[in-house]
């Protein structure tokens, strides 16, 4: 179909006419984005305490990231993994060296076994296939409220209704009991479970954390009963929530653990690595053929390089304990609850969230819902601290009406 000549571009009307619909779009056209800060077609400027659903840990264009991705696009932009290459071997050994230091060896070795995605959805689809293939069993467990992507694996560990029941039937064997229930745990897990999937801290969920005893009595239980334990760490891992990963926090050591949006530093990229003690696919079962291009590579081991350098799992702790303060002092009867650690923070209210979320467009701030009444803030973690307050503002003056 062509455009009638004098009709004005219209992005917002052609997405409208041509996209699938499966996701809810804002009414605004974002241009450009610099740091911490999104432009929308008419110039106004947003606060990202979105970092893109947490892509975005260094924010916007960051100028270490940019170099390399500009470097790799004019060498090689892809090949697939089915021949070595340099820059994908780095991003590799640069991988297993950034897990290290939250993760030391244990008796299955280290997480040292890497199968790359384009997607955190596809890195959840691996560790799958990676558990039914090594342990020979067909169950899952899972948790209610949990959030894994939208592939028929990863929708079928993932718990939220509608999502799902509009889609069975989904992937047989996946059995989903309370989030940081440990006897519904042990109850549940037995000699045909596979794996167990787990997220640190739910985010889609609402930003729920799971207590120390839960988590570390997940993987007692994993490791009697011959299960794998899966850490999602999609949302929570590169310094978020003030480490490394949020398995740090609570001494958990994962057999396999899934990583994907602030891992390729704003190019698809997805992950799953697991312990070496546990061995490899055999050849021709698993692979994509955008995993490990070296443009993602690039970006990626840029993006952990920055992590380390500009020391931003500190400053994510940081950032968060004193903003987690000031949210918790807020008076305003609208508030529940206030949750999170680091950058990664949840405000859960008495009302819908939407409109809490638009009138913080209309202020200059583009936060995220977590389910329907949460209001999730995930900001880059270099966010400069007035845009931080500015945000802060707008939050209370929308939250206090
Ligand atoms: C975003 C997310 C996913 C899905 O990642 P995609 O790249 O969107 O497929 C899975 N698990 C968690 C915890 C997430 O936050």
């Amino acid at each position: 179909m062509t455009e009638p000549r004098d009709t004005p571009f219209d992005p917002a009307a052609i997405e409208d006419r041509h996209g699938s619909g499966g996701v809810r779009r804002r009414p605004v056209t974002i241009v450009r984005a610099e740091g911490s800060r999104l432009f929308d077609a008419h110039g106004k400027r947003y606060v990202d305490c979105a970092a893109a659903h947490g892509w975005a840990a260094l924010g916007h264009g960051h100028p270490t990231v940019t170099d390399a991705i500009r470097a790799q696009a004019g060498t090689l932009v892809m090949h697939t993994e089915s021949a070595p290459n340099d820059t994908r071997a780095r991003w590799f050994a640069a991988l297993v060296n950034f897990l290290r230091a939250d993760f030391p060896p244990n008796d299955q070795g280290v997480l040292s076994r890497i199968q790359p995605a384009n997607s955190g959805a596809e890195a959840v689809e691996a560790a799958l296939k990676f558990a039914r293939y090594h342990t020979g069993r067909v169950e899952f467990v899972s948790f209610a409220r949990g959030f894994h992507g939208r592939t028929f694996g990863a929708l079928s560990a993932t718990a939220s209704g509608a999502r799902r029941e509009t889609f069975a039937p989904l992937v047989p064997g996946f059995v989903h009991v309370p989030f940081d229930d440990l006897a519904a745990v042990e109850r549940a897990v037995g000699d045909r479970t596979a794996g167990v999937v787990v997220e640190i801290i739910q985010g889609e969920g609402g930003v729920h954390e799971g207590s120390t005893p839960f988590l570390q009595g997940l993987q007692r239980c994993c490791r009697e009963r011959g299960a794998l334990l899966i850490v999602d760490e999609i949302q929570t891992g590169f310094c978020r929530t003030g480490r490394r990963f949020a398995s740090a926090w609570h001494e958990v050591a994962p057999d396999v653990i899934v990583l994907g949006k602030a891992l390729g530093g704003g190019i698809p990229m997805g992950a799953a690595v697991w312990r070496d003690g546990l061995g490899t696919f055999e050849s021709g079962f698993h692979g994509s053929t955008f995993a490990g291009a070296p443009l993602a590579c690039a970006a990626s081991l840029a993006t952990m390089d920055v992590l380390q350098r500009e020391r931003l799992a500190d400053r994510a702790a940081r950032l968060g304990t004193a903003l987690l303060a000031d949210l918790r002092a807020l008076e305003a009867p609208i508030i529940r609850a206030v949750r999170g650690r680091g950058l990664m923070i949840g405000i859960e209210l008495k009302q819908k969230v939407g409109p809490i979320l638009a009138q913080l467009m209309d202020r200059g701030v583009w936060a995220l819902p977590a389910g329907l009444n949460v209001l999730r803030l995930l900001p880059p973690l270099t966010i400069p601290e007035d845009d931080l307050a500015f945000a802060l503002t707008a939050i209370r003056e929308t939250l206090a009406q």
